[in-house]
């Protein structure tokens, strides 16, 4: 782990925020995140743009993360998106992410906010997404999951569906 001790810091802020019984799944922390900022957080899957893992955008009054359908992923991107919003930096205001909806056609658009490595859709630059892409390997280390398997999606659904 080579994770700057901001980083660190935040990962270990937001696992104080997790429950004291039952499993510490990812989207519970996500939820305990948003209790503690009271403000809602709502994970929605959607069609993005090829080539697109997650949005982060921000609502007059609650946040939304919106991951791509199907990414072997999830819970990776799911992390990353969570690590921009509890590292403080900027999602897409609602009004922007509004007009995208209207281009989200222009290849211009997406190449514009999209980070190519991180498949981020976003107004951040590349320190921003590397401190995310930190966050998320350390938070999802330390819940014991390795990012890589493609089998924590459907354990992460089963530990909520069952949970
Ligand atoms: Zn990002």
């Amino acid at each position: 782990m080579s994770a700057s001790r901001r980083v660190t810091t935040a990962v270990n802020d937001v696992l104080d925020l997790a429950p004291r019984r039952g499993e510490i799944s990812l989207t519970r922390l996500v939820a305990a995140v948003s209790a503690d900022r009271g403000r809602p957080i709502e994970v929605t899957m959607a069609d993005l743009p090829p080539g697109v893992c997650g949005q982060w955008r921000q609502y007059a009054d609650h946040d939304v993360f919106m991951i791509q359908n199907g990414l072997p992923t999830w819970d990776r991107t799911l992390a990353h998106e969570l690590g921009h919003l509890v590292l403080g930096h900027y999602g897409i205001p609602v009004t922007e992410a509004a007009r995208d909806v209207a281009e989200l056609a222009s290849d211009d658009l997406i190449g514009y906010m999209l980070n190519q490595r991180t498949g981020c859709m976003g107004p951040g630059g590349e320190d921003i997404e590397q401190e995310a892409e930190d966050f998320a390997a350390l938070l999802l280390y330390r819940l014991g999951r390795s990012p890589s398997d493609r089998s924590s999606i459907v354990q992460v659904r089963l530990g909520e569906a069952f949970g």
